[in-house]
């Protein structure tokens, strides 16, 4: 049985650059149309980011650049050129549909480093709690090699999994994972379902990718080991005809990868178990209370601090005795958090001399014991 994705809450839309760009610019009537569905899925209750490729394509045609392979400050001229376009074609197309798009450009680093992490997610899940519909991108323009993803696919998984999305739909010019290149091997079959990515799967995108664009199925099988490991499920469906999501809905072939467990419980594993601790938070048996019933720790409730920690890097929350209560990324450095501790949020920006977080440490990003 395949999933639908009527039950999925938050769900990350990657449009690949093919779809969206053609030689005379943006197709406008497609764009539209998916603006359409998009409605849909939201009138359904469901929250969405895109991630839209094709700055480079479009930017490109744009400057009148020559066909073949771009120099690297070619094509980040040519993203420069291209994203203010696309970010046009998305704020107006969705305004159109009764959305507000906020574009968010990012690098590597900004989802691979904790401290960038937190900030990329919290601006992220902000625009989405003002209802606004995020559509990201990566910042071609200042990416290099060594810090670039160079692709959308593995770009989206990684912003789904930070934060926590539970389906990814990667839109591309091919409906699907195939055991074999389909227009070369008469005996190629396309799955439907793919309940983990094992070396075979892995093997079959091997061979598959080739015949396709940039981005190719290789990237797409990477996307799918980043997005289920963490808990969001993965769907590749073509895009190229009108009403792409639609038609996923209706039933149109496609290929659906099972997620191996759900968002929050990965986020909460990783957290308690595969980062370092580096410093702890003595809090007060009130805040003991507050965390037990599934609320943040505000700096009201810290009695010391222990340790040099970053803001973003892992900490030890103790209780009055000493005990552990769990762990969480903290929103302050060492210093900063010792600063505000015991007071009250609203005095944090005359404290401090900046506005910070309300919370020392956010519920989503902390992991409580037996959690
Ligand atoms: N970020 C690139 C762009 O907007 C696209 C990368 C991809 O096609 O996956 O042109």
């Amino acid at each position: 049985m395949t999933p639908t994705v009527a039950r999925f809450h938050r769900i990350v839309v990657k449009i690949g650059s093919s779809l969206l760009v053609e030689d005379s610019g943006i197709r406008h009537q497609w764009l539209d149309a998916l603006a359409a569905d998009l409605a849909t899925v939201a009138a359904n209750g469901q929250e969405l980011l895109i991630v839209s490729s094709g700055a480079i394509a479009l930017g490109r045609r744009i400057l009148g650049l020559p066909r073949g392979t771009l120099r690297l400050e070619e094509s980040q001229a040519a993203a420069a050129v291209g994203q203010v376009a696309l970010a046009r074609a998305w704020a107006e197309t969705l305004h159109r549909h009764g959305f507000t798009a906020g574009q968010v450009l990012l690098t590597l680093d900004d989802t691979e480093e904790r401290r960038r992490y937190l900030n990329a997610r919290s601006t992220i899940t902000t625009l989405l709690k003002l209802g606004a519909v995020p559509v990201i991108n990566e910042n071609d323009t200042v990416a290099t090699t060594e810090i670039r993803y160079g692709d959308n696919d593995r770009l989206a998984a990684r912003v789904a999994t930070m934060i926590s999305a539970d389906l990814l739909i990667l839109l591309s010019d091919i409906d699907g994972l195939y055991s074999a290149p389909p227009k070369s091997d008469p005996d190629a079959h396309h799955l439907p379902l793919v309940p983990r990515v094992t070396a075979e799967i892995e093997a079959m995108a091997g061979s598959a990718g080739s015949e396709l664009s940039r981005g190719g199925m290789l990237t797409k099988i990477e996307a799918a080991k980043i997005a289920t490991a963490a808990g969001t499920a993965m769907l590749i469906a073509s895009g190229h005809a009108l009403h792409p999501l639609r038609r996923i809905a209706e039933g149109e072939r496609c290929t659906w990868f099972t997620a191996q467990t759900n968002p929050v419980r990965a986020r909460k594993k990783w957290i308690s178990g595969h980062v370092e601790t580096h410093g702890a938070l003595v809090v007060d048996d009130g805040a003991v209370r507050a965390l037990r019933a599934g609320k943040s720790l505000l700096p009201a409730g810290v009695r010391t601090v222990r340790g040099h920690f970053h803001r973003g890097d892992a900490v030890a929350i103790l209780d009055p005795a000493g005990a552990e209560v769990g762990r969480g990324l903290v929103a302050y450095d060492a210093g900063d958090a010792e600063r505000i501790a015991g007071r009250n949020s609203r005095e944090i920006e005359t404290i401090l001399g900046f506005a910070g977080r309300a919370e020392m440490i956010h519920r989503d990003d902390m992991a409580l014991r037996g959690e």
